[in-house]
Parts: structure tokens; sequence; C-alpha cells
């Protein structure tokens, strides 16, 4: 089969034949429909320090038709059209039974979307809705994240909410955050690129790049928010969420930022500020985050932006390194 292999740091993606997969017990093989371009999959083919191993197949936000199952195989058919939560576990430990396999001692977060095909195990497939298209099905993997964030938050119904950065994750988390009860939801970035987008998720207020976009987002809220989702990944701006959230408030962060950061911690103790750090999901979770596609709640499809080819993939994901105007790509590998 064809996959896109990570060779080293500094060159792209490879197209390669690589050996067919075959599920051992437990295990099953999906041909993939759909696999979503990750911004982590560009920090571990860019980070020397966060590297992934040479030969890797990444792409962890995939959905695919079942080719194969292995023995012992029960719950899953040839034939089901699933989404793959890419974290696998031990399978037997309290963490793994109780669908919190991102707790497992022994976790991992897989890849191999970026395939024709990929090897998975029973356990982490779940089945979509029959309603839900391949490109929805990778579009789970994304959506699980911002609801475990707002899930994470604590938030009460009414709160004022400022996402920072319209990426997949912010308007994730809007998109949750407004299903969930939130007040007034202001969102910034750094465009106007995404404000049509931030909207149809549920932010009533969008501020593009100003002198200070943040204290444009407060004044509009009417007041410091309630809870600040960071969803950019970038220094300062941890520090950036404490200073404007309320006293006592809460600063989730969603954002992957790989360098050092600094943060002026009397600021954020003088506050009280719940400082909530949130990756993963539950298997709970997972599952629900294709919910709203299937009661026909589709905004979500809108931050799908580009769809390719594998073979024409590698430049596209090099190209994602900068500023593009693309906001989730696919990849079709057939
Ligand atoms: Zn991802
Ligand atoms: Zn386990």
């Amino acid at each position: 089969m064809k996959a896109a292999v990570f060779k080293e740091l500094g060159l792209p993606l490879s197209v390669e034949n690589v050996a067919d997969p075959t599920p051992d017990a437990g295990q099953v093989v999906l041909k993939v429909g759909r696999c979503g371009i990750c911004g982590s999959d560009l920090h571990v083919t860019e980070e020397p320090d966060f590297l992934a191993p040479s030969g890797k197949v990444l792409g962890h936000e995939f959905a695919g038709e079942i080719v194969a199952v292995g023995a012992g195989v029960e719950r899953i058919r040839t034939g089901d059209k699933i989404a793959v939560l890419p974290l696998s576990g031990c399978g037997h430990c309290i963490s793994c039974l109780s669908g919190e396999p991102a707790w497992c001692d022994h976790r991992q977060v897989d890849g191999g979307g970026y395939a024709e095909y990929a090897l998975t195990y029973e356990r982490q497939c779940v089945v979509l809705p029959s309603t839900l298209s391949m490109e929805d099905g990778a579009l789970v993997e994304p959506l699980a994240v911002g609801l475990h964030g707002v899930a994470i938050s604590e938030m009460k119904p009414g709160q004022k909410i400022l996402v920072i950065g319209a990426g997949p994750i912010g308007l994730a988390a809007i998109f949750w955050a407004k299903r969930m009860g939130a007040g007034k939801i202001a969102a910034t970035a750094s465009s106007m690129r995404r404000a049509e987008l931030a909207k149809q998720m549920g932010a009533e207020i969008f501020v593009a790049p100003s002198a200070d976009p943040v204290a444009e987002a407060v004044e509009a809220l009417g007041g410091p928010p309630d809870i600040v989702f960071e969803c950019v990944g970038k220094p300062g701006l941890i520090q950036q969420a404490v200073a404007t959230v309320r006293r006592r408030g809460t600063v989730v962060v969603l954002g992957l930022c790989f360098k050092p950061d600094t943060l002026i911690p009397v600021i954020a103790v003088g506050k009280e500020v719940r400082i909530q750090c949130s990756g993963f999901y539950s298997l709970q979770e997972f599952q629900h985050a294709a919910t709203p596609l299937d009661a026909g709640d589709v905004a979500p499809r809108s931050m799908i932006t580009d769809t390719v080819s594998l073979e024409d993939m590698p430049p596209i994901f090099e190209a994602l390194r900068e500023r593009t105007t693309q906001c989730k790509v696919m990849v079709k590998p057939w």
C-alpha cells in the first residue's frame, strides 16, 4: 500500500510503498477514507526535541471502512464505517477499561492515517452514525479535543468566554462552549479569515489583529471573561490569558507550545486563577463528538477548506508550516 512516511528533520514526507497491514488478535484494518492534517503532526516533524521516529506514518484524525478483522474481534465487522480514537493503551488497566486510555501507563498516540490502509485495535474503533461521511468521521478527533477542553473548564451556563485562536481547536472550543450554555463568546485570531467560521461555530464577537485584540474582546464581552481558552500554543499567550481572565477565573490551555514560555506567577496568584491544561479526551467524549453532525448541526464541516490526494500531500503539508489560508486540510488516499 501507499503511505506518506516521515523520514527525518528537514525532509518532506515521502510517499512510498510499504507492507499492507494484517490484523493480529483484537486488531482491525481499515481502508482510510479521510485523514485530517493536524498542527501537532507539523510540530513532531520540525521540533528536534519532540521528533517522531524515522519511518513513522503520522495522521491521527482519521476515519475509514473496516476491511479485515483479527481473531477475537466481535463488536466490529467488515464494512463498518468507523472513526479511530488514536490513543492506544494496554487495554486491561482501570484507565483503559473505564474508557480513559489517555491515562494508561502505556498510552501511545497512534498515527497511521496518512496511508491507504491503517491498523488499529477494535477497542479504538467508534462506529459512525450512518448519516456521517468520511469527512465527518475525520472531524471527530479535533471536535473531541475541543469538547474535552470545554468539559474540563467546568463552565457554568451564561459565562463569558474568550477563545484565543481560531484554528480547528479554537473553533471546536467555540462550538462546544456555545452548545454547553456559554453566554457571550469572543474569539481573537491573527487575521479576519476565520471571522465567518468563528461566528458560524457560535462566537458572537470576533476580533482580528489590532493594537490590542484581547482588550477589544474584553470590552465587547462587557468585562473580563470567566474562562479563557488558549488555543494557539505560542509563548506569551498563557500569560496573556492569565492577565485577561477575571479574578478566580479559569484558563484552559489547549494550545501545544513546544518552546519555553514565561509567566509572571504573582499575577495568577493575586487573582487565584485556575490554570487547567487539556490534552486528549475520553472514549465517551470521542463518541459524543460525532453526535451534533448526526443531529444535523453541520457547522464543523465548514472547517474543511481543502482535500488532497496522498501523492499531492507532502508539499501541501510543508506549506502548512507557514501561515496559509487553509483551515482543516483532509487527505483522501483513494
Ligand atoms: Zn490532532
Ligand atoms: Zn491501560
